[in-house]
């Protein structure tokens, strides 16, 4: 799959992907910290991976129709590319309009077709497509350990697994820093060996 397919895919399918990847790099455990918005404590937060993956269809469905008030509302789920058109966009509904704009595919009036859907709906069609793509919008139940308070965390897998490469890569440069400086082993001759081999020369450079 190349890189634009994945753009196309949407956020449910491409959080999909992004669960496997997860889990083949670092193991289906997830480990996060969590801060409560009403005591301001850092909680840790553990979970499996399947226990935030939602099954999906062979075949995705491409368009979805939900009727509201006199609105008959034909539209296909958001996807990587179109977020990436909306982001620059820092008022929300203005993004929200704008998202929705390239999503809809046919709007309905009391049978009568319509160029815009009314603000008032925006809010209730953008739920819609949560619900109908539940992988692209996973809410953890979180109760405070130390104040009791209980919300649902937006959790988002395409931030988490970016900043856990961005520090694996740190750890991985930090091990190669110490193991040069220690035998004075080329970078690339580091790098070739296995985890478990370079964590055997490093516990006896620390030893
Ligand atoms: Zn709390």
């Amino acid at each position: 799959m190349e890189i634009n397919d994945i753009a196309r895919l949407p956020i449910g399918r491409r959080d999909a992907l992004l669960l496997t990847l997860r889990e083949q790099l670092f193991g289906p455990r997830v480990q996060t910290q969590i801060l409560c918005p009403k005591c301001n404590n850092d909680l840790d937060l553990a979970f499996d991976v399947d226990q935030i993956r939602v099954p999906q269809d062979r075949e995705p469905q491409e368009e979805f129709l939900c009727c509201v008030d006199d609105y008959q509302v034909t539209f296909r789920l958001p996807t990587s590319e179109d977020l990436l058109m909306v982001v620059h966009e820092r008022e929300p509904d203005a993004a929200k309009q704008l998202l929705l704009k390239r999503c809809l595919l046919h709007v309905l009036d009391r049978g009568t077709t319509a160029t815009e859907l009314p603000n008032s709906l925006v809010d209730r069609v953008i739920e819609q497509m949560a619900l109908v793509d539940p992988q692209g919008d996973v809410q953890l139940a979180v109760t405070c350990a130390v104040c009791g308070y209980q919300w649902e965390a937006l959790f988002d897998i395409a931030s988490f697994v970016w900043r856990e490469i961005g520090a694996w890569g740190k750890r991985l440069l930090r091990e190669v820093h110490r193991l040069a400086s220690a035998y004075g082993w080329a970078e690339d001759d580091i790098l070739r060996m296995s985890a478990w081999r370079r964590q055997c020369y490093l516990d006896m450079v620390q030893g």
